[in-house]
């Protein structure tokens, strides 16, 4: 059986997943925060209380904010800043006595979706959170794909693709550029484009609640939110062709975005027909903890 752990800046969660996809022992505990040492107690923990719920050793694997750097070994864009600089899979690998696999939160997201969620059954899979910021990763015959600088499907710092004239250069981001495209497509960029627009204040889910209830200028503001995510979608369908599309994270809440992105996609794709499906998740938050788990597809444990 599969351990996978969810490690969050303030719980961390785990789970048994049987070769079925079951959950057979699950535990939430706190994150203790800003200790790295006490991080890997917690975890190491956290395997020993599974097991003996479970009754077999397990392989274990572990979705995190940020990477591991491929050229240092060391923690990276992690906002549980504790872990940054710190060799977390190789000190993990030693308290635990076994190999670890890790991967980042959007990574886990697409993987738990391709394997057992919506993306079942595909061949390539883009799994994208759409929150707090906009994330990515992708599947492909069950394997997530991963390069020598771990950022395969992080399209959210690119920028926003055919930009209009009032979209340049396009809000500040934090990574020292403008108008990435998780500065359009976050929550705080749907939330901060209407503010724009309007002069109101109001949340992303505020707006897409007022939408529903016929407000005409939060309407338009989806709209133009919509067709945004249309064009960062396109430029990723031009290039790796999924079969699928799953939206994670608050926005993929937005039940209007299933219907306007399918009729806005055809604008910027580069193909006559687009058959390319654009799915909510079926997993939600449990993909954190799910994908973890099938970091290791391997039937035999470590
Ligand atoms: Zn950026």
């Amino acid at each position: 059986m599969r351990i996978g752990i969810d490690l969050g800046g303030t719980k961390i969660e785990g789970i048994v997943l049987d070769a079925g996809g079951n959950v057979r022992a699950r535990q939430r505990i706190p994150s203790p925060r800003g200790d790295y040492d006490d991080t890997l107690n917690a975890i190491r923990g956290m395997v020993a209380h599974l097991e003996t719920d479970c009754g077999e050793r397990c392989s274990v694997g572990i979705g995190m904010p940020g990477a591991i750097s491929p050229a240092s070994g060391l923690v990276k864009n992690a906002n549980s800043t504790w872990l940054i600089g710190h060799p977390f899979a190789t000190d993990l690998e030693d308290r635990l006595g076994r190999e670890v696999r890790l991967a980042n939160d959007a990574d886990c997201f697409a993987l738990s979706e391709a394997k057992d969620g919506a993306g079942s059954g595909c061949r390539t899979v883009f799994g994208v959170i759409i929150g707090t910021g906009t994330g990515g990763g992708i599947v492909h015959d069950g394997q997530l794909l991963s390069g020598p600088n771990a950022i395969a499907g992080e399209w959210g710092h690119n920028p926003l693709p055919w930009p209009r004239e009032e979209e340049l250069p396009g809000p500040d981001c934090y990574c020292g550029k403008q108008g990435c495209i998780e500065t359009w497509t976050s929550g705080p960029g749907l939330s901060a484009a209407f503010a724009r627009d309007t002069g109101r204040d109001a949340t992303a889910e505020e707006i897409a609640r007022a939408a529903q209830a016929g407000d005409p200028k939060a309407a338009d503001a989806i709209r133009r939110y919509a067709d945004r995510l249309a064009r960062a979608l396109a430029s990723v369908v031009n290039i790796l062709d999924p079969d699928m599309v799953v939206l994670g994270g608050g926005m993929s809440n937005i039940a209007a975005l299933y219907t306007l992105l399918p009729d806005l996609l055809p604008s910027y794709v580069f193909s006559d027909t687009v058959r390319t499906r654009i799915e909510r998740h079926r997993h939600g938050d449990a993909s954190g903890v799910r994908g973890a788990a099938w970091l290791w597809p391997e039937r035999q444990t470590p």
